[in-house]
């Protein structure tokens, strides 16, 4: 695999690996897609390979050697020629000079703080940087971008690289002054404006910029990387996988929570068990619902509907191809998996591809902050009608 610290974006590696080899290198990019499928894993490689000093060129690639001083600088985060900006937390300091570094404001245990976020990003680039308070760019990170750009030129005959992370984050005099710094000419720089909500950004920054897609990614590629990088076993990081749609951010967080996968579940088959008792089910759903799910907050909820989505994809590829379908189900060993095969059992008429439909419904409604009961309620009798309350005698 290409730049494998990237996990697929094979089309987004093309076209950086034929921009450096042809040195045509964009003077801004905006790297945009879904969040956690590795925008700034991405970015942070391609800052590497062209910074590398002993780079390695193969009939397709051209690669990081990982042991020259620059590649162990930017190992750390900490090359000469790198700028990481990120969402900073406000500050009340009075009487601070609005020209100084944005660092300098902060208290002493912020600092340690964003240490502490860097070193983690620094070993896991999909690690997603989180301060408290800190939701927006201002201006005066911009202003220091600015500045160290005017001041210094790159080093080592490399590139310097400022890596706006969730550029969507700068508030507008941010924008502004960093519209300025685009339209200002620096010799070997490029800026990459990485974002899941480009559409916040101002059309004019926008336009400047060389766009590159990051899609989601696939369930293979993040159950691979969850194997191989956070020694999962398989059964673990396929299902994990098909519950993190596409996001290695999303899967990091799944898999380092502490709920274990059969325990959620469990939780969402009692779920259909109770839509689909045969009379009287009302009551008890509503009671289920109320104890259960009303109280959970909405990216929980959304864990849950994907588990029952996934659950319901392995019964309809099991009903479709029988059992040819073993080694691609989500759920291959355990509880779940035997609860699939007395469900198909039972609802042989089961239409599962509108139950699947219903569910990814549900989820979209939940996204878009619809009542959690409600939605839950209108889930479970197009459940009910979809699967069938009465099973077959078997
Ligand atoms: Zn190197």
């Amino acid at each position: 695999m290409k730049w494998k610290r990237v996990i697929g974006q094979s089309h987004a590696k093309d076209i950086l690996i034929a921009s450096i080899r042809s040195q045509h290198i964009a003077h801004a990019y905006c790297f945009w897609g879904p969040e956690g499928v590795g925008k700034d894993a991405l970015a942070l490689e391609f800052a590497r390979v062209l910074n590398c000093q002993e780079p390695i060129e193969t009939a397709d690639s051209i690669e990081a050697c990982d042991h020259c001083r620059s590649c162990l600088q930017m190992n750390t985060l900490q090359h000469p020629n790198l700028q990481l900006i990120f969402s900073l937390p406000a500050t009340n300091r009075v009487g601070s000079n609005s020209d100084e570094s944005p660092l300098l404001r902060l208290s002493d245990d912020q600092i340690s703080l964003i240490q502490e976020q860097l070193i983690l990003k620094a070993h896991n680039p999909y690690h997603n940087i989180t301060i408290p308070n800190a939701t927006q760019i201002r201006i005066a990170s911009i202003r220091d971008v600015r500045r160290s750009l005017q001041l210094a030129a790159p080093v080592h005959h490399g590139w310097r690289v400022v890596i706006i992370s969730e550029a969507d984050a700068m508030t507008t005099e941010a924008a502004n002054a960093f519209l300025k710094t685009l339209e200002e000419p620096h010799q070997r720089t490029t800026l990459i404006l990485t974002s899941s909500r480009r559409d916040l950004l101002p059309e004019t920054i926008r336009s400047r910029c060389q766009h590159i897609h990051c899609g989601t990614l696939s369930e293979d590629d993040i159950a691979s990387a969850l194997i191989e990088r956070e020694s999962l076993a398989p059964d673990r990081a396929r299902i994990i996988a098909a519950l993190a749609h596409g996001s290695y951010a999303r899967a990091l967080e799944l898999a380092n929570s502490t709920e274990d996968e059969d325990a959620l579940a469990e939780i969402v088959l009692n779920f259909l068990r109770t839509l689909l008792k045969p009379s009287r089910y009302r009551n008890e759903l509503a009671k289920l619902i109320e104890q259960r799910f009303a109280a959970v907050d909405r990216q929980h909820l959304r864990v849950y509907l994907r588990m029952l989505e996934a659950w319901l994809h392995d019964a309809n590829r099991l009903v479709m191809i029988g059992d040819r379908a073993n080694d691609y189900l989500v759920f291959q060993h355990g509880a779940a998996s035997s609860a699939i095969r007395r469900f198909i059992a039972h609802y042989p008429h089961a239409r599962l591809d509108k139950a699947i439909c219903a569910i990814e419904d549900a989820i979209e409604a939940i996204e878009s902050n619809a009542q959690i009961p409600l939605t839950l309620l209108t889930l479970a009798v197009r459940l009910r009608r979809a699967i069938g309350s009465t099973p077959t005698k078997t």
